[in-house]
C-alpha cells in the first residue's frame, strides 16, 4: 500500500521530526520513501530534509500536516543500516538525527577544487611484489582471525599498504565490499592510482572536494553495487556499501579523522561501530599509533600485527637534534653545512616547518607586547610580501606597526618562524639552488601544488620548503636530507596531545627521508632538545615514547585513562557566554557528575569576535552512565539567544 504521510528530519539542532503529507499523485510505498530527501515548507522557509518514516495515516498526536513541495530522489539514499548508524551517531555524539544524516551525505555546500596529486612513480604501479614473511604472517592473521579489530603497527616503509591491499583482495574474492579510508584528499588521489588496475572494478571515490552532483553519482554507483571498493577521507566511512566485509583506516593517528563541526565524530569510532553492526573487520594502520590505540592494543581490544622491516630496503635515516637556543639564526650552522654538502652532491633537500600559523609575530623588545588579532586572541602573522599582519583564524589584516602601541618604544620587530622567512634566508644562503615553497598560501593558485611536486620529483627543484603538505606522502628518490626547521611549535600549545603530535610528526617526516636510500639524513632543530617527545621521536624509540606518554596521561588523568566530554559556549557577549555556561556547569555538578572542570576560557579565547568558554566532564570509569546524565541535562537545558553550543564527545584537542 502506498504511504500518504511522512515524517521528516532537518539539518537543525532539533530533536523532533515533523509530519508532512505527500503531494497529490506522489504517493509511494514506504520502502521507496524512507531515506529520500524532500523539499518541505518549514516556518517561513523551504528546507531540504530526510524522510525517516512513512505511513498511510498521521501519528495520533498530529492533527494536520502540510504537503511537501517535492520528493527530491527517485530512490532512497540511505538503507536501514545507515539509518541505524545515524541513530547511533545522534545518540552518541548528541546531535539530532537530521544533523547526523546530513553529515553522512552533505550537499549544497560550496566546494573548492584542489588538483589531484597523482604522486605515484609510474614504475611502482601494478607491480605485484612477493610478500615478506612478516607481511605474509600479518595477512594470514588478519584474514583467518575471528576478531573484529586489527591494527597493523609497522615502521614507515614496512609495506603496510601492500598488506591492506591483499586483505582487501581476499575480502572482495568472498563477494564482500571494502571501504578504504585515508586521512586526507591528497592521499586519496595517490591511492586511487594504486587501486585502479589492481581490482577489476573502478573504485568509487568520496571526499569533501567533490561537487554535490559528483558525490551523488559516486553514491549511486556504490549503492547499485557497481563499485565494490570505496576510497575516501573521513566522511567516506558512511559510504552506502552493501555486504561490507572490511574497513581499512590508514594513518590512524591522524587528527583529520575527527570532525571539527557538529556532529564531532571520529572516523575510527564510527568505523568500529559500523563494523560491529555489519560484522565487517576493521584494519587500522600506522607507524605512530594514537596513544589511545596503543592502549587498546595493550589491552587486546585491537589485535596488534607487527611489521618491523622495510621489504624494499632503505635504512631508517640518522636523526640528529640541533639545539636552536644557541643559534642566532633560524637555520643553524650545522643545518646550513649539511644542506651545502647534499646540494653539492646533486641531491635534494626538504625543509619542513610545522604550520603556517607559526610565523613572524610582531613584538616589542622593550615591554614584550605582542600584536594579537582584535577578534581572535591569537597573534597576528606578518606577511612580508603583502606588508600586512594577518590573522590566520578570521582573516583580519592590518598594516605593520613601527611603534609599540603599549609603551611607545620604537624597538619593535618581528620574531618567529614562517615559511616565507625561511625562504628568504635559504635563497640568500644558496643563491645557485632552485628553491620552491609549498604551503596553503602558495598552493592556493590552481595547479601550483601538482606542478611543484612534479618539478621536484623530476629534479628541477633542489630545495623544497613547506608545511604539512610536504610531509605526507612524498617519497622521492632524490631526497637525501630532511630538515625540520622547528620541531617544537606544537609543544607550546595548551593541549594534552601536543607531545603526541610533535612526536609522530618527527617520526613520520623522518620516515620519508630514507625511503629510497641508505644514507638519508634528518636534522631536527628545536628549542627544547631535552623534551621527551623530541628525544624519543628522534631516536625512533617508539615504545619508550608511549610508555612515557602513558605515564604522563595517567598522572594527569587524561585519555586513555579517562574519557572527556567538552562543552563549548561561544557568542559575541563574553560575560553572557560565561554566565550561561556557569549555569549549565552548575547543573552538571548538582546532578552529581563526579569530575566537572570549568567553566574556563578556551585557550583560543576569541575566534572571529566570538568569546569562547568551555567545561570539561571527565569520566574515569562508568562513561556510559556519565554520558547518559550529560545527554539528559543537555537536552533539558536551553541555550540562551546569541549563544552557540558545541558538544564534543572524546575531543582530540582542547583549543
Ligand atoms: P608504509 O605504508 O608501511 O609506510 P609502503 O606501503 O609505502 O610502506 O611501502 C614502502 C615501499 O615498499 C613501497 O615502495 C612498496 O611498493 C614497497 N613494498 C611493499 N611490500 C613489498 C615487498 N613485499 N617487496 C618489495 N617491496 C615492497
Ligand atoms: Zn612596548
Ligand atoms: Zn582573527
Amino acid at each position: 500500500m502506498a504511504a500518504e504521510f511522512i515524517e521528516v528530519v532537518f539539518n537543525l539542532p532539533l530533536k523532533s521530526c515533523f509530519s508532512y503529507r505527500l503531494p497529490e499523485g506522489e504517493e509511494r510505498k514506504a520502502a521507496d520513501l524512507i531515506g529520500c530527501r524532500v523539499s518541505a515548507p518549514f516556518g517561513r522557509r523551504n528546507l531540504n530534509g530526510w524522510v525517516i518514516s512513512a505511513s498511510d495515516s498521521l501519528p495520533e498526536a498530529v492533527q494536520e500536516a502540510k504537503a511537501v513541495l517535492r520528493i527530491l530522489d527517485t530512490q532512497p539514499l540511505f538503507g536501514q543500516d545507515l539509518l541505524d548508524l545515524a541513530g547511533w551517531i545522534s545518540e552518541f555524539y548528541l546531535c539530532s538525527l537530521g544533523e547526523a544524516l546530513s553529515v553522512m551525505l552533505p550537499g549544497g555546500k560550496k566546494e573548492k577544487n584542489l588538483p589531484p596529486l597523482g604522486l605515484s612513480p609510474e614504475d611502482e604501479l601494478h607491480k605485484r611484489v612477493v610478500l615478506s614473511s612478516e607481511q605474509e604472517d600479518a595477512l594470514r592473521q588478519i584474514t583467518q582471525s575471528s576478531e573484529s579489530y586489527h591494527y597493523l603497527y609497522g615502521i614507515t616503509g614496512s609495506g603496510k599498504t601492500e598488506v591492506f591491499l591483499r586483505v582487501a583482495e581476499e575480502v572482495l574474492a568472498q563477494g564482500k565490499t571494502v571501504l578504504f579510508l585515508v586521512p586526507e584528499i591528497s592521499l586519496t588521489h595517490q591511492m586511487v592510482d594504486d587501486l585502479t588496475g589492481r581490482f577489476d572494478k573502478k573504485p568509487a571515490v568520496l571526499h569533501s572536494h567533490l561537487t554535490p552532483s559528483q558525490k551523488l553519482t559516486e553514491w549511486r554507483r556504490i549503492q547499485s553495487g557497481d563499485a565494490t571498493i570505496v576510497l575516501g577521507a573521513r566522511s567516506a566511512v558512511f559510504a552506502p556499501l552493501k555486504n561490507l566485509g572490511l574497513i581499512i583506516l590508514d594513518e590512524e593517528h591522524e587528527t583529520s579523522y575527527k570532525s571539527g563541526s557538529t556532529p564531532r565524530y571520529h572516523g575510527r569510532q564510527v568505523a568500529m561501530k559500523r563494523c560491529k553492526m555489519s560484522g565487517a573487520k576493521l584494519l587500522m594502520g600506522s607507524a605512530t599509533p594514537s596513544v589511545e590505540s596503543w592502549a587498546m592494543m595493550e589491552q587486546g581490544v585491537f589485535q596488534k600485527r607487527l611489521l618491523k622491516e622495510r621489504p624494499a630496503g632503505g635504512a631508517l635515516p640518522d636523526i640528529k637534534i640541533l639545539d636552536l637556543k644557541k643559534s642566532k639564526s633560524l637555520l643553524s650552522q650545522e643545518l646550513i653545512r649539511a644542506m651545502d654538502r647534499v646540494l653539492k652532491e646533486g641531491k635534494q633537500v626538504i625543509l619542513f616547518l610545522n604550520r603556517r600559523g607559526h610565523s613572524y609575530y610582531f613584538h616589542c623588545r622593550s615591554c614584550g607586547f605582542e600584536m594579537k588579532c582584535r577578534q581572535c586572541s591569537i597573534p597576528l602573522t606578518y606577511h612580508k610580501h603583502r606588508n600586512r599582519m594577518i590573522c590566520h583564524y578570521c582573516g583580519y589584516q592590518v598594516k605593520p606597526l613601527t611603534l609599540c602601541p603599549d609603551c611607545g618604544s620604537m624597538d619593535v620587530g618581528y620574531a618567529g618562524f614562517g615559511t616565507e622567512q625561511v625562504e628568504e634566508q635559504v635563497a640568500a644562503i644558496f643563491p645557485d639552488s632552485t628553491l620552491a615553497r609549498l604551503d596553503t598560501d602558495s598552493a592556493r593558485k590552481k595547479g601550483v601544488l601538482q606542478e611543484t611536486i612534479t618539478q621536484f620529483r623530476d629534479g628541477h627543484i633542489d630545495i623544497l620548503l613547506g608545511t604539512q603538505m610536504v610531509a605526507k606522502g612524498l617519497n622521492f628518490p632524490g631526497v637525501k636530507l630532511v630538515g625540520i626547521v622547528l620541531a617544537d611549535t606544537g609543544l607550546s600549545l595548551p593541549d594534552f596531545r601536543a607531545a603526541e603530535r610533535s612526536f609522530s610528526l618527527i617520526v613520520q617526516v623522518a620516515g620519508r627521508a630514507g625511503r629510497y636510500r641508505n644514507d638519508g639524513e634528518v636534522l631536527v632543530q628545536t628549542m627544547r632538545p631535552d623534551n621527551p617527545a623530541i628525544v624519543y621521536g628522534c631516536q625512533g624509540n617508539i615504545e619508550a615514547f608511549y610508555k612515557f606518554e602513558l605515564n604522563q596521561r595517567k598522572e594527569m588523568g587524561f585519555p586513555p585513562f579517562s574519557r572527556l566530554i567538552r562543552i563549548v559556549y561561544r557568542g559575541k557577549d563574553g560575560r553572557k557566554v560565561l554566565e550561561a555556561l556557569e549555569e549549565l556547569t552548575q547543573l552538571f555538578r548538582q546532578a552529581g557528575l563526579p569530575d566537572v572542570m570549568g567553566p574556563a576560557e578556551c585557550p583560543l579565547g576569541v575566534i572571529s569576535g566570538n568569546h569562547r568558554y568551555h567545561t570539561l566532564i571527565r569520566s574515569e570509569d562508568d562513561f556510559s552512565g556519565i554520558h547518559r546524565i550529560t545527554a539528559s541535562l543537555l537536552s533539558h537545558s536551553d541555550v540562551p539567544r546569541g549563544i552557540y553550543r558545541e558538544i564534543d564527545i572524546d575531543p582530540v584537542q582542547l583549543l
